[in-house]
């Protein structure tokens, strides 16, 4: 084994025994918290080694690094979630490789990538990415519509060909009421997922937690949480 994939294969199995932890504290089963490992700014080279240890789900923020990456791993059988702000021109790319776009805030976003999707003849899945720093209507810092804003983005996801609701995805808010009260923050997306499925009972993916509070979202609830710096490290640069 490499250095690299040793040091890989031990923070995985110190992130899984946080999530298994987690599940057990909560009386919850492993099997429904999915792990996505963030793998932005690392190279392919990383997202190839997680791939031979097991992992079947990464995530990117940037289409500038996430295109040739996804294009260097497309040999591999991985789910590729696309969790960073994003831009209509670059929905077209985004929409060549990645299975499921995790920031979808707002309708100009959603036509854009249902257009996208009927013209590659793919099915996408889009989860909503709720702002809990946000009011209405707004946009929250990091992206994000705010919870009064959620319903009428579903319809809309709902209404779009080519596009499939999977659910809602949150980043635990920096400022406002939630800042530093991550499991209220994620008990809050938990309400708001509950009154989502209500109308879209096939949209139930819950995408929270990163390597700081993953046992918070999977105390909430979560089915998804997003791992960066625990797998792979500390990232060189901002991203
Ligand atoms: C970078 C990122 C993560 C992972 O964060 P870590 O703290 O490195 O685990 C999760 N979600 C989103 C949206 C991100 O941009």
């Amino acid at each position: 084994m490499t250095d690299r994939k040793a040091q890989l294969a031990a923070n995985l199995a110190q992130v899984e025994e946080r999530i298994t932890s987690s599940c057990t504290s909560a009386g919850r089963k492993r099997e429904e918290v999915t792990l996505i490992v963030v793998t932005k700014t690392y190279p392919a080279s990383d997202v190839r080694i997680l791939h031979e240890l097991g992992v079947r789900h990464v995530a990117e923020n940037r289409d500038q690094d996430a295109a040739p990456k996804a294009t260097a791993c497309a040999d591999l059988s991985l789910t590729w979630h696309f969790v960073g702000q994003l831009q209509t021109n670059k929905v077209r790319s985004v929409t060549s490789y990645a299975d499921v776009v995790q920031s979808v805030d707002r309708a100009k976003l959603v036509t854009a990538l249902s257009a996208a999707a009927v013209r590659g003849e793919r099915e996408l899945g889009c989860l909503i990415q709720v702002a809990l720093d946000a009011e209405g209507g707004a946009r929250g810092e990091r992206g994000g519509v705010a919870p009064d804003g959620v319903e009428e983005l579903a319809a809309a996801i709902g209404a779009a060909p080519g596009l499939r609701l999977d659910g809602l995805m949150t980043v635990a808010p920096l400022a406002g009421e939630y800042a530093g009260r991550q499991r209220a923050a994620f008990d809050r997306l938990m309400e708001i997922s509950s009154r989502l499925r209500a109308g879209h009972p096939a949209a139930n993916m819950v995408s929270a937690g990163m390597s700081g509070d993953l046992e918070d979202a999977v105390a909430a609830g979560a089915t998804h949480v997003r791992v960066g710096t625990a797998v792979l490290g500390v990232r060189p640069r901002l991203g």
